[in-house]
């Protein structure tokens, strides 16, 4: 029987999802929101169902008693939520269960238990982790707080419980800003997840973080898929991620595996999922929290292990046993997922909004496009201002980096601004390329001085010329000219910035 699939999605995701219910054959039934018509992920689908969104702030992909009403009355047999959105809601999971729909996820109460990360830390405590110190649960007060801080040490971060996407988290130096900080993580964490709990947790100042990817069935059978470096991040988010991470010993790598599988093991996990670890500067490495959904770097996991993540969460989701089990799950060679954004790297990533006159991707074997847009697709403020993930290949982790470097020059986007020259900076930095970068290296280190502008390209470009023109000049009067520079415009770039 053909099942029917609906996507509580847009964007690259949705056509993500798309491509896997066709290899698996099934429909798939997108909703299309009246703040993008002409999205290209609609081009994709089996069918399109219309649903107007019910406010600005609330876009259909939010309206959960709508989407199952639209799923019921359109023979919907699963749902899959992507990522964002109510992927990490277990009412809607739980309303799903109830009206007969498949979530493509986990059961609600795994989701609601790991949605709260003082539950999730209690669960992770139980079946052996490490945790970073921290208060015991939520804090009630400001005055709670202080007296979690003191016996933590200065100085701490307060986190929202329910949180997510990087926000309600505050950094808080000294017991003197404790309040304020206090009062904006609690208003942030209001308006964002309906629940204002903080904890607090000892702040490490130089960590990495390491996440690794999980599939576990129904039958009790869990395997992991290997680790993601997502350490390069801009207020708690990530903007490139790589597979594996250089920043790990074989014996720390395993360690770390293995107590992933323990946790969700421990737990009933099943779905694919993630355990994301905070990997501290003296190699100690503490569980920090459980994302219960596909993740945006998910495509690094893929290009080096071989295995599709979305077509194993629809199978487990059907009820299909793990065939793969964790012997056969081998890594080869090294992925970099560098993520586009419509922001504005030279002015503090100010996001930017309007028409993409002219957009071209970069083409190769090595390289993997996941794009939610196209010539003359509109980017609206309603939604978030990733537009594209550019993700490529090497054999090595430097060849994977001189790929991507490779890759990006090749992509050209008229009419907005990316954070695509961000990317570049980042992969000729020696923080990146030594691999000692860490969490804190776009507060360290980045400075809008260090991208390469259009301006800098256009000299290049010109200099490049002038280059050829003189050796092609001296290689026309048999002088001996000098072959070891190369004409490659990015590296006269380099060097005309330096
Ligand atoms: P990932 O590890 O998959 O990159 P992110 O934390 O970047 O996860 O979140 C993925 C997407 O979901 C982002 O677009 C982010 O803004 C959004 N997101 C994450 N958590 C929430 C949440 N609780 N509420 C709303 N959006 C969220
Ligand atoms: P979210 O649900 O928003 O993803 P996480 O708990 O995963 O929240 O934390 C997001 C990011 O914040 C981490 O990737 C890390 O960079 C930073 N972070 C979290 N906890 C700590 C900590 N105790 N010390 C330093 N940085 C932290
Ligand atoms: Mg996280």
């Amino acid at each position: 029987m053909n099942k029917r699939l609906l996507i509580a999605n847009r964007s690259e995701i949705a056509i993500r999802i798309i491509r896997s219910a066709h290899k698996l054959g099934l429909t798939a039934v997108v909703l299309q929101s009246d703040k993008e018509p002409d999205a290209l992920y609609l081009q994709y689908a089996d069918e399109i169902i219309q649903a107007k969104d019910a406010t600005n702030d609330k876009p259909i992909f939010l309206d959960a008693e709508r989407i199952v009403q639209i799923a019921l009355d359109h023979q919907i047999d699963l749902i899959h939520p992507g990522y964002g959105f109510l992927s990490e809601n277990p009412d809607f999971a739980a309303l799903c269960e109830k009206s007969g729909i498949n979530f493509v996820g986990p059961s609600p109460d795994l989701i609601r238990n790991m949605g709260i990360k003082t539950i999730a830390k209690k669960m992770a405590i139980e079946a052996g982790l490490p945790l970073v110190p921290g208060s015991d649960g939520a804090v009630a007060d400001v005055q709670k707080a202080l007296d979690s801080a003191k016996k933590i040490g200065y100085p701490v971060l307060l986190k929202a419980s329910a949180g997510g996407g990087g926000r309600g988290m505050r950094i808080v130096e000294k017991p003197e800003t404790m309040e304020r900080n206090f009062k904006s993580a609690f208003d942030e964490a209001t308006a964002a997840f309906g629940n204002g709990d903080l904890f607090v947790e000892k702040y490490l100042e130089n960590p990495k973080h390491i996440e690794f990817q999980i599939l576990g069935d129904k039958f009790g059978n869990v395997i992991q898929l290997g680790e993601r470096e997502c350490s390069l991040q801009r207020k708690h988010q990530k903007l490139l991620e790589e597979a594996p991470s250089a920043s790990i010993s074989p014996k720390t790598r395993k360690k770390m595996g293995k107590m992933a599988v323990k946790f969700a093991k421990s737990i009933g996990y099943f779905s694919a999922g993630t355990i994301e670890y905070i990997l501290d500067e003296d190699g100690t490495f503490y569980f920090m929290e459980m994302n219960t959904r596909i993740q945006v770097e998910h495509p690094v996991t893929e290009m080096v292990t071989g295995v599709d993540l979305v077509d194993w969460q629809i199978k487990i989701a059907l009820g299909q046993k793990l065939t793969l089990t964790q012997a056969k799950v081998k890594t080869t060679g090294w992925a970099i997922e560098c993520r586009v954004n419509t922001e504005d790297p030279q002015n503090r990533f100010s996001p930017q909004t309007g028409f993409i006159e002219k957009i071209r991707f970069p083409q190769n074997t090595n390289i993997r496009i996941e794009t939610g847009v196209q010539n003359g697709s509109v980017v609206t403020p309603y939604f978030d201002s990733m537009i594209a993930k550019i993700i490529v290949q090497g054999s090595t982790r430097q060849e994977a980096i001189d790929n991507t470097l490779e890759a990006l020059e090749d992509f050209s986007l008229i009419g907005l601004k990316t954070t695509v020259p961000f990317c570049r900076t980042v992969l000729q930095d020696p923080e990146f390329v030594s691999a000692r970068y860490t969490t804190r290296w776009v507060t360290q280190f980045f400075n809008p001085n260090m991208l390469e502008n259009e301006d800098d390209e256009l000299i290049g470009a010109l200099a490049a010329t002038i280059i050829y023109a003189a050796e092609y000049l001296q290689i026309a009067s048999d002088a001996p000219a000098s072959r070891n520079e190369s004409l490659n415009v990015w590296v006269l770039n380099k060097r005309i910035n330096k």
